[in-house]
């Protein structure tokens, strides 16, 4: 699973946060000006250290100096604005403009959110509320101000605790299904789901076939409605496939990323869990429904879902852009998610059922299986 790092995104939030600072003090001190009312607040910029000649230039033409920058020749100063257009043609200043409004930057909507039309359903009031979602994955971390983990356990021996998560990508699944509706960060797209953490990989990312039969093994006997595993191996296995053969006849809808092997000619590349009939394997399209050139493709690609420059939550209170059908998956456990708190008397193959029927065609089944899927239609 290919990362790319967007640093621009918790930059920009930083820098909206200070500008948010320094308009709150612009108010407070707008207030006790609004005596001359034909006055505005101007950022006035010299070409040379700022002399008290200057100063007492602005005081001459109708200006009142609100504030000097300690690192740069410029001053916030209130003047009517023909004295501002007046100021522009002392040869000594090098700009003059209008102080403008910077606003706290709200919750960030990732694209796939609105692509599979979540924000749809969210609107009609259903966020997955008391569905149970088990992440078998490498942990999540619990820590993360966006995420509400419900449980978990580990089955990798080395790393006990389900609820950290050293590799991240865990933590990043976990956040497309249902990162926190609270005002920061992203959104998943079943917000109010409950996620577990359920441990099968280990920090580097792998985790052994027989750790992850007892991860589905937890599952179901805790209850879970939707199993996503945005993992797979690339040989078969007999005890892999009763184990999800299990939890599907059980009533559990098993959601697996399809693989990351792209194409080979005309071979069959989806990987194993998501290649077996119990398992609905997801394969990942940009934002233009293009299927992205890793996505693995087979007779058994059941749909596509987002899977390029995926924005979720990493550990460290963080968010990153992730690409690969790992990030797919989980938008299909999610709309699964939505699909069963609408609806709760359907069961697992109805909902799969109905993720199919409404997914929108992409071209070559190979290639797009039933193409990309559509919850808000797929809970009408
Ligand atoms: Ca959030």
């Amino acid at each position: 699973m290919k990362k790319t790092v967007l640093r621009t995104f918790s930059a920009m939030l930083s820098l909206l946060f200070v500008l948010s600072l320094l308009v709150g003090n612009l108010h407070f001190s707008a207030s006790a000006a609004s005596v001359d009312k034909g006055a505005k607040n101007f950022l006035v910029g010299f070409k040379s250290d700022i002399q008290t000649a200057q100063v007492n230039d602005i005081k001459k033409m109708g200006g009142q100096v609100k504030h000097q920058y300690k690192f740069m020749d410029t001053m916030l100063v209130s003047m009517p604005e023909p004295a501002a257009e007046a100021l522009k043609k002392n040869p000594n200043v090098s700009y003059v403009e209008e102080d403008q409004m910077a606003y706290a930057t709200a919750q960030t909507t990732p694209w796939g959110i609105t692509h599979i039309k979540a924000d749809q359903v969210h609107a009609t009031g259903n966020t997955g509320s008391g569905v149970k979602v088990a992440v078998l994955d490498t942990g999540i971390d619990a820590s993360h101000g966006d995420l509400n983990v419900s449980g978990g356990a580990s089955f990798v021996s080395a790393e006990p605790n389900a609820l950290s998560d050293g590799n991240g990508h865990g933590t990043h699944v976990a956040g497309t299904v249902a990162a926190l509706n609270n005002t920061t960060g992203v959104i998943g797209v079943a917000h109010t789901a409950s996620i577990y953490a359920v441990k099968v990989l280990d920090s580097s990312g792998s985790g052994t076939y027989s750790g992850i039969i007892q991860g589905i093994e937890w599952a179901v006997a805790n209850n879970m409605d939707v199993i996503n595993m945005s993992l797979g191996g690339s040989s078969g296995s007999t005890a892999l496939q009763q184990a999800c053969d299990n939890a599907y006849n059980s009533g559990v809808l098993v959601v697996a990323a399809a693989g990351n092997s792209g194409t080979k000619g005309k071979r069959n590349t989806i990987g194993y869990p998501a290649k077996y009939a119990s398992v609905m394997a997801v394969g990942a399209v940009d934002s233009s429904n293009t299927r992205a050139s890793f996505s693995s493709v087979g007779e058994e690609l059941e749909v596509m879902a987002p899977g390029v420059n995926v924005l979720s939550t990493v550990p460290g209170n963080s968010y990153d852009s992730y690409n690969g059908t790992s990030m797919a998956s989980p938008h299909v456990a999610g709309a699964a998610a939505l699909i069963m708190a609408g609806n709760p008397g359907l069961t697992n193959v109805q909902v799969r059922q109905k993720l199919n029927d409404t997914a929108i065609p992409l071209g070559d089944a190979f290639y797009y299986g039933n193409g990309v899927i559509d919850v808000y239609a797929a809970t009408r």
